[in-house]
């Protein structure tokens, strides 16, 4: 049985990113509870991004079949949580890095990654939502763990039009907060204000260093992008607050004080989503089937073939897209 997939190659050190017919006899092999799945969907997230674009190193085995998160069906599976025709979602635990990933027709994954897909969603949806959507709902959950309640002050989002930034700033906003979105990109605020931001604010005044204590604004943040804006975000953030800090879309540097945390008790709370428990990710795709208005994701969500996806990663590493690029895998 052949099917296509994208196939990433790094032949005689050179890079290569190509559509291929592959037999499902070259699926690598899972050691216990392995399932065999048909991706519908996938999606192109930061880190897909860059693994497409060979931009840093996402990739850590070679040849790779790309894409960290898919929705589809179970065809077979050796599981026994999993039947045929139960719809998985899948996102991050290395696939697309270390093992091979959902942009492909087919791939062969190990039941204890996959997670129920909410009767809310179809798999499109799912893909729209994807690690970004997943991973903006962990952030949220983390400052609700702190404390963080509508009434408790402004929530600041940034990379605001990026796939994390949108999800949280409609998620936040369906929650009642007041959400202010950090953007480069201030000919996208129509965008940001539909998806629930009561302002927004230009990150020009983020990128570069700052006061290590400023003006108390923010009740809660939701960090995209690392570097001086996280520290920014950080200094601003009022007595008791807390940011969630999920990514590095400007920088992986932190050039911060501790002034924040030991002044005004501010909480910096980490966020990964690849090695997240099965519980937490349970948890997180269940509450987003209930705050996530789903007429909001079309708004923020565009489509592509398997052929597109490398052509979107580029758009996605020249900062030219917003929200979410799902991808059709059954052509
Ligand atoms: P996107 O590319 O969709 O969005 C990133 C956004 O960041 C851009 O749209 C832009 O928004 C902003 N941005 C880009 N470059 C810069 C810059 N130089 N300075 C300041 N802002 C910038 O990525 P995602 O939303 O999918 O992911 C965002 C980050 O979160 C990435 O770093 C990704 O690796 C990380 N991530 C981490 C996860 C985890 O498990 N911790 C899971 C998922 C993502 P705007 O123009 O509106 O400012």
């Amino acid at each position: 049985m052949t099917f296509q997939a994208l196939y990433l190659d790094k032949a005689d050190g050179t890079f290569s990113a190509s559509l291929r017919s592959l037999d499902e006899s070259a699926l690598p092999e899972v050691a216990d509870g392995a399932v065999l799945v048909q991706p519908e969907w996938s999606t192109i997230n930061f880190k897909d991004a860059l693994a497409l674009t060979n931009r840093s190193p996402v990739v850590r085995l070679w040849p790779m079949v790309p894409g960290i998160d898919g929705a589809g069906q179970v065809l077979a599976s050796n599981h026994p949580n999993w039947r045929a025709g139960d719809r998985f979602v899948l996102n991050g635990f290395g696939v697309g890095e270390t093992h091979w990933g959902c942009l492909s027709q087919r791939a062969r994954l190990k039941g204890d990654w996959l997670v129920k897909l909410p009767e809310a969603f179809t798999t499109r949806q799912a893909m729209a939502i994807g690690t970004a959507g997943y991973t903006a709902m962990l952030c949220v959950m983390a400052l609700e763990r702190h404390g963080l309640r509508p009434g408790s002050g402004p929530v600041l989002v940034t990379g605001a039009t990026g796939g994390v930034g949108s999800v949280a700033v409609a998620l936040l906003s369906r929650l009642g907060h007041t959400v202010v979105a950090l953007t480069g990109k201030m000919v996208e605020a129509p965008y940001l204000q539909a998806l629930g931001a009561s302002e927004v604010l230009d990150r020009q005044a983020f990128v570069a260093a700052g006061k290590p204590l400023q003006k108390e604004r923010w009740a809660g943040v939701v960090d995209t992008v690392g570097s001086h804006t996280l520290a920014h975000a950080c200094a601003q953030v009022a007595y008791g607050g807390a940011v969630a800090a999920c990514g590095l879309a400007q920088g992986a540097d932190l050039p911060a004080t501790v002034m924040p945390f030991i002044l005004r008790n501010v909480a910096l709370l980490g966020v990964d989503s690849v090695m997240a428990p099965l519980a937490l990710r349970q948890q997180a795709w269940d509450r987003l089937a209930r705050d996530l208005d789903p007429s909001l994701l079309d708004t923020m969500t565009q489509e592509v073939s398997l052929s597109g996806a490398v052509g979107a990663a580029q758009a996605i590493m020249e900062g030219l897209h917003r929200g979410r690029t799902v991808v059709r895998c059954n052509e």
